[in-house]
């Protein structure tokens, strides 16, 4: 039986290369990354196919995962009654930002209790002692790091790329549709509030940050430097081709995230270019504008 140790929980903003980052990570050997694993509440299980091109319903790996650890169909809705509940800005923010206030909250721990099960059980499945969890979302990286197990990393990722990414249109393959728009009102309203989250999260544990630039810049380097932040009871190390790349390694079931997840094959790292001739003028000129107060407010400040 594989005894889970640690799990490596990514939070930033949506589009802002959570899907990479993990999938480096899971290249190292005792890894396994779960994708944006709140998915497996918060979606309709019709509505996942996991990374290794298998409808979740029948993928050989989640379904026996799922029976180990004990979760039925009305243990999902209790994650989902208790999300509900726990999981918001509002709920954080009664507990005045406060680590050990919420730790304390019966809620908070019934909602761990029941994750933590499914994690044990994937760390057994999988033979993998640390997990990595990309859900992103700020108020579940406070309840995550309710948990002494937890580690986060938060990945930055310039305000401007972020919004024009949500204005960009993508196709899904898992969701067998184009990905979710967001206004740039709701993109930048997004980002402004995972950011703050995240910070205020700094004061009360250790949060290694990450830059996306500086991750597709010098990938090993970065990374490797955030990993050693966390301080894990072992060091992942991934499987480095060369200074910008990684070998992929099998056994990946993610739930959800970038469709970049159902890629085989090398992980090739390069910045994805925002492309501002998806957009009109005006609009251009509203993200750049949004941006740059955004910038100001909350800026990337990588504690490197
Ligand atoms: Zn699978």
């Amino acid at each position: 039986m594989t005894k889970l140790q640690n799990i490596i929980y990514i939070s930033g903003s949506g589009r802002s290369g959570s899907t990479l980052l993990e999938r480096i990570i899971h290249s190292s050997y005792g890894v396994s990354a779960l994708g944006e694993f709140h998915c497996l509440w918060r979606l309709h299980e019709n509505d996942i196919t996991c990374s290794c091109a298998t409808p979740f319903i029948t993928d050989g790996f989640w379904q026996p995962v799922l029976k180990n650890a004990g979760i039925d169909p009305a243990a999902l809705a209790q994650l989902r009654d208790l999300e509900d509940r726990v999981c918001r800005t509002s709920f954080i923010a009664s507990h005045r930002f406060d680590i050990k206030a919420l730790r304390k909250n019966p809620d908070v721990q019934r909602f761990l209790d029941i994750q933590f099960r499914i994690y044990e059980a994937v760390a057994d499945a999988s033979g993998s002692t640390v997990l990595v969890d990309s859900s992103k979302a700020g108020p579940r990286a406070w309840l995550m790091a309710c948990h002494p197990m937890v580690r986060t990393i938060h990945l930055y990722r310039d305000p401007a790329d972020v919004i024009l990414s949500w204005r960009s249109a993508k196709f899904d393959p898992g969701m067998g549709q184009e990905m979710k728009r967001m206004t740039v009102a709701a993109a930048a309203t997004d980002w402004w509030k995972v950011e703050y989250l995240v910070k205020r999260l700094g004061r009360n544990t250790p949060v290694a940050r990450m830059d996306y630039s500086e991750l597709c810049a010098n990938p090993e380097h970065t990374i490797g430097k955030a990993l050693a932040k966390l301080s894990l009871s072992s060091d992942p190390v991934p499987a480095w081709i060369d200074p910008t790349s990684v070998k992929s390694k099998d056994n990946y079931h993610s739930l959800n995230g970038n469709p970049d997840r159902f890629d085989k094959g090398p992980i090739r790292i390069s910045k994805r270019e925002a492309d501002w001739s998806k957009v009109s003028a005006a609009e251009r000129l509203k993200i750049a504008s949004v941006a740059k107060i955004l910038r100001v407010i909350l800026p990337s400040n990588p504690t490197s």
